[in-house]
């Protein structure tokens, strides 16, 4: 699975073993014209310092408005997209409107640090990832430093060449990635050290428990440890209470994102938050 998949060799009719294939064959076919008719849009969730206590970024995660079945979220299109391979230009799309949206919180007056964006494994494949990525930041006049790509394992497992000189040439630029999910996956250490991730996202799975659960709270502070030893920040998914938030300052997790301070909400909302910080 995590191989580096090879054009469009895969059959739309593999969807046939999902849960609900009516649906998502639906949901694959209305992709398309859903991208034209501008139904998708990104939601914003704010990054909190745990130091400063202020928003110092986002993730930009993202939303299909369908006409007929509402609100749509990422984990009923985006496994599909990525199967189809219409997560290339899906994910063209969210890259794009990141930079747009980014564009009007700097006009508005506002500066973060850094912005999610997730990139999965599959939009690698394209030859012009890299160009397309160049040419969003000239046409947006952004700083490349906000930009952070968010993997996911998987990504990285297969040890992948082309993925890496991707990783590499982004990277030369000013961009920054993250490892997503992290502890949930397979990468190595080895992968770690070899690749520019600047931070380790720890999947909110181990955030959960917190801070009653022995094997989650040692988990967490050796994920912790083990980022701060290799210079890159931690920032916890997931934060619903103040119990699991305190357990984090506490250990020094840099920062956070979770319902405890806000779900993902659209751009004039999240511009809304920016003012009263
Ligand atoms: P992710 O990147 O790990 O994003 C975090 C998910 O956790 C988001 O789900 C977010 O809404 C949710 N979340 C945040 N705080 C909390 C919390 O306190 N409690 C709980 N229970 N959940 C929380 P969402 O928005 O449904 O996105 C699901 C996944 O879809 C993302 O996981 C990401 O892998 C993927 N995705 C979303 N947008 C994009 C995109 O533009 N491109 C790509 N390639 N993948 C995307
Ligand atoms: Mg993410
Ligand atoms: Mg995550
Ligand atoms: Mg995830």
């Amino acid at each position: 699975r995590a191989k580096r998949m090879h054009g469009c060799s895969f059959s739309i009719y593999e969807q046939s073993k999902d849960r609900t294939p009516s649906y998502q064959g639906l949901l694959e076919a209305d992709i398309w014209t859903a991208l034209k008719k501008e139904q998708f849009q990104l939601y914003y969730q704010p990054r909190i310092d745990l130091l400063s206590g202020d928003i110092v970024g986002a993730e930009a995660l993202i939303r299909w408005n369908h006409p007929e079945h509402g609100l749509i979220m990422p984990n009923d299109f985006i496994p599909v997209s990525e199967h189809t391979g219409q997560i290339i230009p899906l994910g063209f799309w969210a890259i794009w409107q990141t930079g747009r949206d980014l564009k009007q919180i700097k006009n508005a007056g506002f500066s973060l640090a850094k912005v999610g964006v997730n990139l999965s494994f599959r939009q690698f494949q394209d030859d012009h990832l890299v160009q397309t990525i160049h040419r969003i930041i000239e046409s947006e006049e952004i700083d490349t430093r906000i930009f952070e790509f968010e993997l996911t394992e998987s990504a990285l497992f297969s040890d992948d060449q082309h993925v890496q000189k991707c990783i590499e040439q982004l990277s030369k630029i000013g961009i920054d990635f993250s490892l997503d999910d992290f502890g949930t996956g397979y990468s190595s250490f080895s992968l770690l050290q070899k690749l520019p991730i600047s931070s380790l996202k720890i999947d909110r799975s181990f955030v959960a428990q917190l801070p009653d659960s022995h094997d989650d709270t040692e988990i967490i502070r050796a994920i912790i440890t083990l980022a701060h030893n290799l210079k890159m920040r931690v920032i916890a998914e997931g934060v619903e209470t103040k119990a699991q938030l305190d357990f984090l300052i506490k250990n020094k997790c840099d920062q956070v994102q979770g319902y405890f301070f806000s779900p993902p909400v659209p751009l004039s909302e999240f511009m809304k938050m920016l003012k009263a910080d």
